[in-house]
């Protein structure tokens, strides 16, 4: 269809010498299964996440950086050094898949010079990549595109992130003569079970403002991500044999569905909600007569609001505890993480920074609010402030899932003027 040269698709001269290093390790490192799990009690919660690590632990030092290890977590790490003075910046993405579709052998296809029509999978053709469906695809006449063979996910989300960070540090370490600020690489386990970065040992990592290379479409930072509380109400009824039960018996599990009917559906909900609404959702349900026990979560960005859903839950609960003075309701509430716009905002060089290594790229930075969470919100929380950088990755945590080639490139490129901004400061 359209005919589209490559300085038309490569968004700055970097990029373009930056995409063969970034597509081959991205190859690379997809081909290796890293799903998570959850519900175990280790870390990393399975053991095969180890095989990447394993393998970018050899790589950091095959580049040459310092300080390369990999800890009993089976997380990396390893330091390049920059100018003096410059603050130290941090770098961090995630090995791991999502638990939610299969990543065992995935064989990644790549479609060159892509023409704009539908994509159908080789291994399933139920498996289609439609760009009347997804207008991020219709833009990408002419990229490359890796995918699936569509009876797994791909691994972009995030080893796109991953192969950027190691081709950006590898193209400075090679070209030693262009200043930049000392970096500090990490890659995390257990990032999709919502675990990554809690055993990041910040006080060794010793970066000052670190960033996430786990974003989606190109010119993405993100700054915002939810609040997030993990609700817990257990329903404690009064088991009774059936036959004898007339006046005695008191059904947790009838409670329990008293309680999930009055929670609001037409809002407030996923399924109704979108851009910076928040909501509340059931996720699990369990219980016998005796005992049922409901899990939710509780997502907002804006933390007052946060605050009156979680009032409307222990609202609920009282009212279907006072029509049954028998039963039991205990709400327990539990922060996952918090919005980590308000720990960003404090230090405005951080997104400045990140804009401007964007532009320098060649791209128009787009700011964009995250519906869930990342890495950067706890870490942010604890201390480093962390937003989020796209990786070219789309349809995450699919089989459809696809990368682009070229912005895989801009979004190493955009690495390695990070490091060249923070060395001007
Ligand atoms: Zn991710």
């Amino acid at each position: 269809m359209t005919d589209v040269s490559s300085t038309e698709r490569d968004v700055s001269p970097l990029a373009a010498e930056l995409a063969d290093d970034v597509l081959e390790r991205f190859l690379r490192y997809v081909r290796i299964d890293t799903q998570s799990a959850y519900g175990r009690s280790t870390t990393p919660s399975t053991a095969k996440q180890l095989d990447l690590s394993r393998v970018l632990e050899a790589e950091l030092r095959e580049i040459g950086l310092e300080d390369v290890r990999l800890d009993e977590f089976g997380y990396v790490y390893g330091a390049l050094p920059g100018a003096a003075g410059a603050p130290v910046i941090g770098l961090i993405a995630h090995v791991d898949t999502s638990p939610d579709v299969t990543g065992t052998g995935v064989a990644p296809q790549l479609h060159r010079d892509y023409d704009g029509s539908r994509i159908v999978l080789s291994g399933d053709e139920t498996q289609v990549l439609d760009p009347e469906e997804q207008p991020a695809l219709a833009d990408k006449i002419g990229h490359d595109l890796v995918t699936s063979d569509g009876t797994t996910l791909l691994g972009a989300d995030d080893k796109a992130g991953v192969a950027e960070i190691m081709a950006a540090v590898a193209y400075l370490k090679r070209n030693p003569h262009s200043e930049h600020a000392p970096l500090r690489v990490c890659f995390t386990v257990d990032e999709e079970i919502g675990a990554g970065a809690d055993q990041l040992d910040l006080e060794d990592f010793g970066a000052e403002f670190a960033y996430t290379l786990d974003g989606s479409g190109i010119g993405e930072i993100e700054a915002e991500t939810f609040n997030a509380w993990k609700v817990t109400v257990t329903i404690h009824g009064r088991a009774v044999h059936p036959g004898s039960a007339k006046g005695k018996l008191v059904s947790s599990i009838r409670l329990a569905a008293d309680f999930i009917a009055a929670l609001p559906r037409d809002r407030l909900s996923p399924e109704t909600t979108e851009e910076r609404e928040g909501f509340i959702h059931p996720t699990g349900i369990s219980g016998t007569g005796e005992k049922t026990v409901i899990e939710l979560i509780v997502r907002d960005h804006d933390r007052a609001k946060l605050d009156e859903h979680l009032a409307l839950i222990r609202g609920i609960a009282d009212v279907v505890g006072l029509k049954e003075p028998r039963a039991r309701l205990v709400v327990a509430e539990e922060e996952s993480y918090r919005n980590m716009r308000e720990v960003i905002d404090r230090h405005p060089r951080v997104m400045a920074a990140a804009e401007e290594a964007v532009r320098r790229a060649g791209v128009e930075p787009v700011h964009a609010i995250i519906r869930g969470g990342t890495d950067g919100a706890r870490l942010s929380a604890r201390g480093l402030p962390t937003p989020n950088i796209f990786t070219g990755g789309q349809e995450y945590h699919s089989l459809r899932e696809w990368a682009s080639v070229q912005d895989m490139a801009a979004a190493a490129a955009t690495v390695v003027e990070l490091a060249r901004v923070w060395a001007e400061s």
